[in-house]
């Protein structure tokens, strides 16, 4: 019988390489260790166990496995991480499973779904001619068609529709995934995407959420690109095109390349550049931003030749600088009078694999670019202009993060223009001020940490179990009753009676125990170890006497005051024992 989906996920993966792709991981020992990503902290206190294959967060008390990690960091439910992991793992998970069977994980059928459709459609039918001869003209090659599922939409009222009926969905269900329309009149459906190229649009795991399609033939009033509306699967502000192939060689370059549109992108890495991702024309929001940079701060945007100044890219622009990004430009090559050479890289890719190199090299920052710009074209005698060369550079001055960076180029500009800088910095922070509040990052959601620190108790069983050979001598004069919680004082019982942990809840309090000793005492000696056990020992008694104390104080006024003498004595005498 096969495995269950969730074991098998578990044994296919480690939890160490899954929670590398959303955040570094420093080796530490035989585990892991990592600022936390769901809380705010200075030093590393998420700790993940190779061996256990599980991580938890001593700083603010989250942690779990596999599933818990990628449910917590993508806010999924259950089903949706099952599915994700499931699909990465290229393990079938069998439909009934009804831990799937939420409307979400529908959709995504739905969608996969569709793109059998196009792709089908794109290689077989007849029809599809000019799609491929399309495909052809902008040179896609066989495998890149594979590779991204190219499709084709044919120019029918309702194929998909009816295709899809056939499999079971319902009309409900395609007008959730954005793949239909209904008519405002009657009850008919039919077909978003008619006549077009089609390109599937996946999220950052490969699923499918929505499509970009491209007009193959001049319709009147039909918009030349059309892409799939706002869904359930489908945020666009949190999507970036290509991310999920991209990801492990931006990594690996420390840089991305950013192009408009999915056909610069196709191109680019079809020629083997394949740290690229492509916006949709709309301005690249915080959340791309951010997770963009889960990879690498450093982004480079290519425009098609005039873009540079459109809006939607100055405002990528700036939530990329306010996040910290290192931006810069690549400006495609021009012919001697200024002229473009190419419409877009696209164009430049296919025509010079050596211009698009040189373009790459020559990427300037975002600043220098602007900065070039300007000087090249304010001639600094003249006052006006002058004047609007210093408000347009402070303004971009003003987009930078560090203080260290503007100070960098109000020096430049200071020295272009032969003006002095301390009247430029009064500019700069006068205009901030008038500034209308510009670009304000959504404050992180910063976790409250459960527990503040560790406590000594669990402090204390986790040196128990990293140095067995001294647990007798520190085991010495603590009882079980002195620990609080109730698992760690079965744990600490089993541990002395020598037993295995057992019991699932046991168990997976002793690996986290394990892993707490792990991050405090990586670097401790045997040497040195015995007098920390000692100082651990000591301190748990001197909190259990005090407990004790205080209890005892409260049940002795309580017997003063209704006269209790017997009870006065007994209690005095135990308050004797106790005080030394
Ligand atoms: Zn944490």
């Amino acid at each position: 019988m096969a495995l269950d989906p969730i074991e098998e996920i578990k044994t296919r993966f480690d939890i160490v390489d899954i929670i590398k792709e959303y955040i570094p991981l420093q080796n530490a020992g035989a585990n892991f260790r990592a600022r936390c990503p769901f809380h705010q902290e200075k030093s590393a206190s998420f700790m993940v166990s190779a061996s256990k294959q599980i991580w938890h967060c001593f700083g603010c008390g989250e942690g779990g496995d596999l599933f818990t990690f990628v449910m917590k960091h993508e806010s999924l439910q259950f089903g949706e991480a099952l599915r994700l992991l499931a699909q990465k793992a290229g393990i079938q998970l069998e439909s009934q499973d009804p831990r799937l069977k939420d409307e979400k994980s529908r959709l995504y059928d739905c969608m996969s779904a569709a793109v059998d459709f196009f792709h089908l459609g794109f290689l077989k039918s007849p029809r599809a001619l000019h799609a491929r001869e399309y495909a052809a003209k902008r040179g896609l090659s066989e495998d890149i068609i594979d590779e991204f599922k190219i499709g084709y939409a044919p120019g029918d009222e309702n194929l998909l529709y009816q295709y899809l009926l056939g499999k079971k969905f319902l009309a409900s269900e395609m007008l959730n995934c954005g793949l239909v329309l209904k008519r405002a009149q009657g009850y008919q459906y039919y077909d978003r995407f008619r006549n077009r190229l089609i390109v599937p649009i996946r999220n950052l795991h490969g699923a499918v959420v929505g499509f970009g399609g491209r007009l193959l033939e001049e319709i009147k009033d039909a918009p030349k690109y059309l892409n799939s509306p706002q869904t359930a699967l489908y945020d666009k502000s949190r999507i970036v095109f290509g991310l999920d192939k991209a990801k492990y060689e931006i990594r690996k370059t420390d840089e991305v390349i950013l192009v408009e549109g999915y056909m610069d992108f196709l191109a680019l890495y079809q020629a083997g550049i394949k740290h690229v991702v492509a916006t949709s024309g709309t301005a690249l929001t915080v959340e791309q931003i951010r997770l963009i940079k889960r990879f690498t701060s450093t982004l480079l945007f290519c425009f098609d030749s005039d873009a540079a100044g459109s809006q939607a890219t100055v405002r990528g622009i700036e939530h990329a600088l306010s996040e910290g990004m290192n931006v810069r430009i690549i400006e495609l090559p021009r012919t001697e009078d200024g002229v473009s050479k190419y419409k877009d890289p696209d164009d430049c890719i296919r025509a010079s694999k050596d211009d698009w190199a040189q373009a790459v090299k020559d990427a300037r920052s975002f600043v220098q670019f602007h900065f070039d710009r300007t000087m090249n074209t304010t001639v600094i005698t003249d006052g006006y202009a002058k004047r609007k060369a210093v408000h347009h550079m402070l303004g971009i001055i003003r987009l930078l993060a560090e203080r260290v960076e503007q100070d960098h180029w109000i020096k430049k500009l200071a020295q272009e223009l032969f003006l002095s800088e301390s009247v430029l910095w009064e500019e700069l922070t006068k205009g901030a001020k008038q500034a209308t509040q510009k670009i304000s990052p959504a404050p992180q959601k910063v976790a409250q940490p459960k527990e503040q620190g560790q406590s000594i108790q669990m402090l204390f069983l986790s040196f128990c179990i990293r140095f067995p050979s001294m647990c007798q001598e520190v085991m010495n004069d603590i009882d079980n009753e002195m620990i609080d919680h109730e698992l760690d004082k079965m744990v600490y019982e089993q541990f002395k009676n020598n037993q295995e942990p057992s019991g699932k809840e046991c168990e997976e309090r002793y690996n986290l125990l394990s892993l707490l000793a792990e991050k405090e005492y990586e670097f401790l000696s045997e040497k040195n170890a015995l007098e920390i056990g000692l100082q651990l020992a000591d301190k748990i008694r001197d909190e259990y006497r005090k407990r004790k104390i205080d209890e005892l104080q409260t049940l002795m006024a309580d017997a003063e005051r209704t006269n209790n003498s017997e009870a006065v004595q007994r209690y005095t005498q135990e308050f004797s024992k106790l005080k030394h």
